[in-house]
Formats: structure tokens, C-alpha cells, sequence
């Protein structure tokens, strides 16, 4: 039993003031809600903030992105031991707007991961096809290149201690969801791939499904036996939505 996890992804949007609404509710309304793991992944300059709201309650944060590298030279970037000093429990790599806007590659996607997996930060893998390379016939082949990179680098061990996140990038923000029986496709995919090399490590994967995850659909793709739960950004911007969502992964847990 893998149990359910639900991540927030605020991307670059927030203020101190807007962000201390929002985690006060979250930090009120959640802990009555048992039986789904819960977390916020928020912009940098504010993981201190959610550490101090967050600290002892039910919810747990994590970071948009890291360092690929370890302290040193590389100015403006925020390594893995940096967040784990604010108790950060989870950091999103490879997200599919860091590869297309910020040109991201598979191999830096995986030593993010590596760098990650050695602080011990939980990485939450993006992986995930365009609408071109879906209609090509290439969402597999495009998936499972993006997770032998970080097999090649970190072996399957490593995902013991992370999590898989499939987004296809034609249904993030776009308003467009995968059908709960194309996104149970792709995760059975996923499952099958890890499974070829560890039965037990893809047994335990939590592998979760975003792109335009709202109340009203996120029961149906949570009901597929291989979605795990979801990583949710615009509809976790608001308290009573992404509260819906998490009570949702609750119902089938
Ligand atoms: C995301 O940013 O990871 C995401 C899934 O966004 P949205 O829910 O807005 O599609």
C-alpha cells in the first residue's frame, strides 16, 4: 500500500502576506485530514516562511528546483544542503517548464537528482511529453529517456527515496488534462520500467499525475490503481481547492 501524496507547486507567484493566508489555512484544515501525505512546493525566498508556519503541522514543503552542484562557485545557486538546513523535505527537478525555458537537459535534470538523493531531499522526478511527440506515437520513448538518464547516473536504488511525476507538458496550465485512463497508461509505463529492474523499488514508487489537476477531476485520476496522487500548481494556490484535491487522494486511498 503506497498511500497517497498530494504537492502543491506555486512556481513563481506569491508574497509574504498572500503566502502566510494560504499556509495558515493549509496548516488549520489540514491535519484533520488524515490518510494523504501533503506538501508545498514554494519559490525560494520562502521556504524559511514555510518552514516557521509549517513546523510541527501535518504539511510538509519543499523546493521548486535545486543546485545541481555542491557549495562554491556558482553564483545564485541554491543547493541541496541549503534546503535541507530549513528542514525542506522535497525538491522538484526536471520540471518541464525548467527544460524548455531554462534549457534544462536530461543529464542536469539527473545530477539535480543526484544532488538531491545525497542530502537527503526526497526528488520529485518530472517526466513528460509534448503535444507533438504524444501525437508522433513518442510519449514512451521520450519518458523513458528522461528516467534512464537519472537511472544512468543515480541506478534504481535511488528511487527508493523519490518520487516520479508525470506531466505532460500539453496539459500543464493549459486548462487540458489526460484522461485518467491515458495518465494510468503512462504510470502503469513508468511502473513496468522500474519494475524490469527492481521489483520492490517500483512497488513503493509514488508516482503522481500533473497537468490542470482541479477538484472536480482529481477523484477520477486518483481512482487509476497506478496515480499515486498529484502535483498540483494553480489549483494550489487556493486554500479551498487544493484542500478539495487533497480530501480527494484521501477518498481513495
Ligand atoms: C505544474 O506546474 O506542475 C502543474 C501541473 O500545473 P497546473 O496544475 O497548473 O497544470
Amino acid at each position: 500500500m503506497r498511500g497517497k501524496l498530494v504537492v502543491g507547486n506555486w512556481k513563481s507567484n506569491g508574497n509574504l502576506a498572500a503566502n502566510a493566508v494560504l499556509l495558515d489555512k493549509l496548516r488549520a484544515v489540514l491535519p484533520a485530514i488524515s490518510g494523504v501525505d501533503v506538501a508545498v512546493c514554494v519559490p525560494f525566498p520562502y521556504i524559511a516562511q514555510a518552514q516557521q508556519v509549517l513546523s510541527g503541522s501535518t504539511v510538509a514543503w519543499g523546493a521548486q528546483d535545486v543546485s545541481q552542484f555542491a557549495a562554491g562557485a556558482y553564483t545564485a545557486a541554491v543547493t541541496a544542503d541549503m534546503l535541507t538546513d530549513f528542514a525542506t523535505k522535497y525538491a522538484i527537478v526536471g520540471h518541464s517548464e525548467r527544460r524548455a525555458l531554462f534549457a534544462e537537459s536530461d543529464s542536469v535534470v539527473a545530477a539535480k537528482f543526484a544532488a538531491s538523493n545525497a542530502a537527503g531531499l526526497v526528488p520529485i522526478l518530472c517526466v513528460g511529453e509534448s503535444l507533438q511527440e504524444r501525437e508522433s506515437g513518442l510519449a514512451e520513448t521520450v519518458i523513458g529517456r528522461q528516467i534512464d538518464a537519472v537511472l544512468s547516473v543515480c541506478g534504481v536504488a535511488s528511487l527508493a527515496n523519490a518520487v516520479v511525476a508525470y506531466e505532460p507538458v500539453w496539459a500543464i496550465g493549459t486548462g487540458k488534462t489526460a484522461s485518467p485512463e491515458q495518465a494510468q497508461a503512462v504510470h502503469a509505463f513508468i511502473r513496468s520500467k522500474i519494475g524490469k529492474l527492481d521489483a520492490v523499488v517500483a512497488a513503493g514508487l509514488k508516482i503522481l499525475y500533473g497537468g490542470s489537476v482541479k477538484a472536480s477531476n482529481a477523484g477520477e485520476l486518483f481512482s487509476q490503481p497506478d496515480i499515486d496522487g498529484g502535483l498540483i500548481g494553480g489549483a494550489s494556490l487556493l486554500a479551498d481547492d487544493f484542500v478539495a484535491i487533497c480530501r480527494a487522494a484521501i477518498l481513495r486511498g
